[in-house]
């Protein structure tokens, strides 16, 4: 089981446990979290939903290695990776960012790549001190992750940057951009996660439903649908390219790869 679910005074809490693997996110990981948001969309005891990792790090991003719930076919396409992503790593997180009930993600240690797909679709940001935040694909020749957080999380300037070196921002930077809502202490994480969940379930549902959906929609209104579905598909290009470059979804330097991820940490 790789996903812990609880709920208490009207507070879901879904919880990555893979901690072993950094909380890395392979398809049943997925499946199970899109499962746990389902589940607590849908029951009415909930009010507020906190998205949590177990151990060191909030997650290490996607599980490179291969997934035996996902056979891989005996000549790679890009169909069959469209069709993966698609579902895994576009629909899921647009889900999530749309469940009409608030959420909030508890961020620490190693948050990258794919990481930012299950944290940025939640509604507010509680990162511990040493919370680091990155999205090194570039080095894999992808324009970046699927789901195209970055522009609207960063602005266009410090997105350009953290895309084009694949550095990691701190949890200071990303709450001086507004990336976050607050940087507490790591031992103080979950407690400070609890406090804000329990300020916000005193409210009515309703409001709350209302102040989502305000604040979404008007993102909506600015592009953010349209711009997420069509810079996935730019990203697919990414796919496209290294497949026909290599024979494999991403092009693997080595080097280039240990040298990102060093300035990373
Ligand atoms: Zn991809």
């Amino acid at each position: 089981m790789y996903i812990l679910y609880d709920v208490a005074d009207n507070i879901a809490t879904i919880t990555l446990n893979r901690p072993e693997a950094a909380n890395a996110q392979n398809g049943p990981l997925l499946e199970e979290l899109n499962d746990a948001w389902v589940k607590a969309a849908e029951d009415p005891d909930v009010k507020v939903i906190i998205l949590r990792g177990e151990g060191k790090h909030f997650s290490a991003g996607h599980d490179l290695k291969p997934d035996p719930s996902t056979p891989v076919p005996a000549k790679m396409t890009l169909e069959h990776i469209y069709q993966v992503e698609a579902r895994r790593y576009l629909e899921f997180s647009l889900r999530w960012r749309n469940i009409p009930k608030p959420s909030i993600a508890a961020v620490q240690g190693r948050c990258i790549a794919g990481a930012l797909l299950l944290c940025w679709p939640c509604d507010l940001i509680v990162a511990a001190d040493d919370a680091k935040f990155s999205d090194p694909v570039v080095a894999m020749g992808i324009g970046g992750v699927e789901y195209h957080g970055h522009t609207w999380e960063l602005g266009a300037r410090k997105a350009k940057e953290i895309l084009f070196t694949g550095r990691a921002i701190t949890a200071e930077e990303a709450e001086k951009v507004g990336m976050v809502n607050k940087v507490v202490p790591r031992a103080d994480l979950d407690k400070e996660t609890r406090v804000l969940a329990e300020q916000i379930a005193a409210m009515p549902s309703f409001g709350l439903r209302q102040a989502k959906r305000a604040v979404n929609q008007t993102l909506d209104v600015q592009g953010f649908y349209a711009a997420i579905q069509s810079v996935f598909d730019v990203h697919q290009t990414g796919h496209g390219n290294a497949l026909s470059v290599a024979g494999y979804p991403i092009l693997v330097n080595l080097d280039q790869m240990k040298t990102t991820i060093k300035s990373a940490n």
